[in-house]
């Protein structure tokens, strides 16, 4: 059985169970903690999330797979720490978000792409916890000559490794697409590609394109209805399922337990229903009103998932 990286023990991807596809445990804008550790209770914000998570595990949730990346302010000790407590089974990533390091700008996607492998062979920074999944992002500035290289790199780690790739798109620009573009030219298989918050459309058009080329797609930002309301990311998958395409949807929030970004009081006033438990709580419910049945559900939560980590052959 195919084996998946995590930041415990590695798993049989038989073992991922209901997996929420793109989620963070912690978000930090890089070097403020480390320089200002007053402003934060590590200790108690590491308890918080392994307190959330056992929640979300309690509702069947088996696997989170946390998309944050170094630019993200990514922790593995913390992770580490909260997947230990929690029990929740963590997959972390490699890769990049948009706001590309300057270290990176002068440097070529080959040397970043080097960076990338390392962290899913051998382990991230000095820990031999290894990364699972390559993360990417395109955001409303649009395929910029950095976030280009950062996409070239990541094809270039997932076709060395075999380990597949998640994305973070402006879905209202339909950045998705300019992201196969990019993949398909670096010989990229886009089924091993799953396009990230395309939840955030509704626009049946875009994302049927999107799935007609290969990719997976990721309904995964439940809880932030100031990009779409959770009655119309419902109504989309609705639509999708009874079109027969569960078998390319993944489900998530891309909740996280603490981001620096805001207040916490400022997010859950913004975003109320933002958290690790709205899916099993809420949305599951909602969709089976929509008439989406038990098997379409039991494919975009754990079917989905273990298909995308067990097609782990390098090419
Ligand atoms: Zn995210």
């Amino acid at each position: 059985m195919p084996v998946v990286s995590t930041v415990a023990d590695p798993l049989d991807v038989g073992e991922l169970g209901f997996t929420l596809m793109h989620e963070h445990v912690v978000v930090k804008s890089p070097g403020v903690v480390e320089n200002f550790p007053f402003v934060w209770d590590r200790e108690a914000e590491i308890e918080k999330a392994a307190g959330k998570l056992r929640e979300a595990a309690a509702r069947r949730v088996k696997t989170i797979v946390d998309c944050t990346t170094v630019d993200l302010g990514r922790d593995i000790q913390f992770v580490a720490e909260v997947a230990r407590r929690s029990g929740m089974q963590i997959i972390a990533c490699t890769g990049m978000y948009y706001d590309v390091p300057r270290y990176f700008h002068n440097r070529s996607a080959d040397a970043m792409a080097e960076l990338f492998v390392r962290e899913i062979r051998q382990g991230i920074a000095d820990s031999d916890t290894k990364a699972g999944i390559i993360k990417c992002a395109t955001d409303e500035p649009g395929m910029t000559t950095q976030v280009e290289k950062v996409l070239r790199a990541c094809a270039r780690a997932h076709r060395a490794t075999g380990v597949p790739i998640t994305t973070h798109t402006y879905a209202a620009g339909e950045m998705g697409t300019c992201q196969q573009d990019v993949f398909e030219a670096e010989g990229v298989d886009l089924s091993r590609v799953i396009i990230g918050h395309s939840g955030d459309s509704k626009d049946i058009e875009y994302l049927l394109r999107l799935i007609g080329r290969g990719s997976y797609i990721g309904m995964d930002r439940f809880g932030l209805d100031m990009f779409l309301p959770t009655a119309d990311r419902v109504a989309t998958i609705a639509t999708l399922c009874r079109m027969g395409h569960a078998d390319r949807m993944v489900l998530s929030h891309d909740a996280n337990s603490y981001m620096d970004w805001y207040e916490r009081w400022m997010i859950d006033q913004m975003a109320p229903n933002w958290h690790y438990n709205f899916i099993p709580d809420t949305v599951i419910p909602a969709l089976r009103q929509a008439g989406v049945t038990d098997d379409q559900i039991r494919q975009m939560t754990v079917d989905n998932p273990r298909r995308i980590f067990e097609q782990c052959e390098p090419y």
